[in-house]
C-alpha cells in the first residue's frame, strides 16, 4: 500500500491530510459490487478536482459475513480499532447475523463509536421515478438520535422473572397497574443525548445557510420524553445561537431576517406535511424511532432507498461512519446489477464530512447527469419510460464519464 497519513481530530475539527488512509467494508450480498463500484466513482472524483494532489488511501476492514469466514468473529477488534484510529469509514451492507450474541452489526458500530447523530439528506435528482407529484419539493437533511430511545435495548420479554420484579416494582412505588403478560421496554431521552443531537442540526443549518430547524416530537402524548426534547431543543437554540436563531412564532414577515427559524411538529402531522407541503421542511432534528420511519419514508417520496445515503456522526470526537441505507439485496449478490448510489452518494456525504467539497459536489451533478441520460440501473430502468438498463459497474462508468464532461 502507499504511504498515506492518519486524519486527526484536534480543537473540535477535523484535520484531513492529501493522502488520508480510509477504512470500509466492503459488505455482504451485493455489497461487493457496490463496493467497487463506488470506490471507482470516489476516486475519479478526486481525481478530476485535484490532480494526482490529493488521493484516498483505502484500507479493507472485515465486519459481516466475510468476517464471520475469515475470522470467526462478525466484528473483530481490530476494525472497531482501525475506525477509532482514522475517525471516519464507510461500509456497504451488513447482514444481521440470525441468533448470534450480536442484535445488529450496524447498531453495534454506532454503539461502539457513540455515533450520536443519524444523518440523512434526503434530495431529488431529476428524472427519478417516483409515487409523487411533485418530488422536487423535498429538500431536507434528517438529524436521527442514534442511541437512546426504544433503541436502547431495554426490553423484557413477557412472563419472564426479571419482567415480573420490574412489574412488581412498578406496581409498588408507582401505583402503575401493567398487564402481567406484557413484555416491557424502556424508552429514555435524556437532556445530553437530546441536546447534543439538536445542536448538531443547528450547526449544520448554520454551516449550510439552511433555513429552519424542525424539532419532530410525540411530545403531545410522551410528555416527559419526546415532550422533553422539544423543550430542550428551544432551550439549547434560545441558550447557545441567541443571535443565529429565532423561535418561529418571533419570525416578523418579510424582515429580511437570515437568522434559523427553529420550529417543531408533532411526528404524525410530519407525516401528511411532508407529503402536503414538504417545502415548509428544511434541517430536521428528531427522537431515534421517529427518524427511523421518517428517513425511509421521505427516501421513498424521492426514489427509493437504492438512492438514499446516510451517516452516522459524533461531532464532538469526530468519529463518523458513512453507510448504504438498504440492506445486501443477497438475491441479487455477484450479478453486477444493483443500483450502487445510495454508497457513492454516502461517499459524498464523507468528502463533504472532510471538507473536500468540490468532490462531493462533482459525485451529485455526475449521478444528477447519469441519470439523465436515462442509462440506469434495474430498479430505476424498471419504471422510467425509454430507459436503458445498465449494470452496477456500468452505471459507475456513466457516473464518471458525466463527472468528467466526457
Ligand atoms: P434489502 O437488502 O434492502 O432488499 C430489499 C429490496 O430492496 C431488494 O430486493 C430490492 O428490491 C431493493 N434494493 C435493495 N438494495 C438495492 C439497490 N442497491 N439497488 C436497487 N434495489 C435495491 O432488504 P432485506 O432483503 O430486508 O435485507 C437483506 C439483508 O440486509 C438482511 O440480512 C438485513 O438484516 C440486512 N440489512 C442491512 C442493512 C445495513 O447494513 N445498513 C440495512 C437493512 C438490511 P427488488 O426486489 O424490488 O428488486
Amino acid at each position: 500500500m502507499e504511504n498515506g497519513e492518519k486524519i486527526i481530530f484536534e480543537n473540535g475539527k477535523l484535520k484531513v491530510p492529501d493522502r488520508p488512509i480510509i477504512p470500509f467494508i466492503e459488505g455482504d450480498g451485493t455489497g461487493p459490487d457496490i463496493w467497487r463500484a463506488a470506490v471507482r466513482v470516489m476516486d475519479k472524483a478526486v481525481e478530476i478536482c485535484w490532480g494526482g494532489k490529493r488521493k484516498i488511501l483505502w484500507k479493507e476492514v472485515l465486519a459481516g459475513e466475510k468476517a464471520f469466514r475469515k475470522t470467526g468473529s462478525w466484528l473483530p477488534d481490530e476494525t472497531i480499532k482501525a475506525f477509532q484510529e482514522h475517525r471516519l469509514g464507510i461500509k456497504g451492507p451488513l447482514t444481521t447475523p440470525v441468533g448470534g450474541g450480536i442484535r445488529s452489526l450496524n447498531v453495534a458500530l454506532r454503539q461502539k463509536l457513540d455515533l450520536y447523530a443519524c444523518v440523512r439528506p434526503v434530495r431529488y435528482f431529476d428524472d427519478v421515478p417516483s409515487p409523487v407529484k411533485n418530488p422536487h419539493r423535498v429538500n431536507m437533511v434528517v438529524f436521527r438520535e442514534n442511541t437512546e430511545d426504544v433503541y436502547a435495548g431495554l426490553e423484557l420479554e413477557a412472563g419472564t422473572d426479571k419482567v415480573k420484579t420490574l412489574l412488581s416494582y412498578l406496581e409498588e412505588s408507582f401505583g402503575w397497574h401493567i398487564r402481567p403478560d406484557s413484555g416491557v421496554g424502556i424508552k429514555p431521552i435524556s437532556r445530553t443525548g437530546s441536546r447534543r443531537l439538536i445542536r448538531a442540526a443547528i450547526d449544520f443549518a448554520v454551516s449550510r445557510k439552511r433555513k429552519s430547524v424542525t424539532l419532530v416530537h410525540k411530545g403531545n402524548i410522551q410528555k416527559f420524553t419526546e415532550g422533553a426534547f422539544r423543550r430542550w431543543g428551544y432551550e439549547l437554540a434560545r441558550e447557545e445561537y441567541p443571535d443565529l436563531t429565532v423561535p418561529w412564532d418571533q419570525v416578523k414577515e418579510s424582515s429580511g431576517d437570515s437568522r434559523i427559524i427553529i420550529q417543531d411538529v408533532i411526528a404524525d402531522n410530519f407525516f401528511q406535511q411532508a407529503l402536503l407541503r414538504p417545502e415548509q421542511f428544511d434541517v430536521i432534528a428528531t427522537t431515534n424511532l421517529n427518524g427511523d420511519y421518517m428517513s425511509d419514508a421521505l427516501a421513498a417520496q424521492v426514489g427509493g432507498i437504492g438512492m438514499a445515503p446516510g451517516g452516522n456522526i459524533n461531532y464532538q470526537e469526530g468519529y463518523a461512519l458513512f453507510e448504504a441505507t438498504h440492506g445486501t439485496a443477497p438475491k441479487y449478490a455477484g450479478m453486477d446489477k444493483v443500483n450502487p448510489s445510495s454508497v457513492i452518494l454516502s461517499g459524498a456525504m464523507m468528502l463533504d464530512y472532510m471538507g473536500w467539497h468540490e468532490a462531493a459536489k462533482a459525485i451529485e451533478s455526475g449521478i444528477g447527469k447519469a441519470i439523465t441520460t436515462r442509462k440506469v440501473t434495474y430498479d430505476l430502468a424498471r419504471l422510467m419510460k425509454g430507459a436503458e438498463e445498465v449494470s452496477c459497474s456500468r452505471f459507475a462508468e456513466v457516473i464518471c464519464a458525466n463527472m468528467a464532461g466526457e
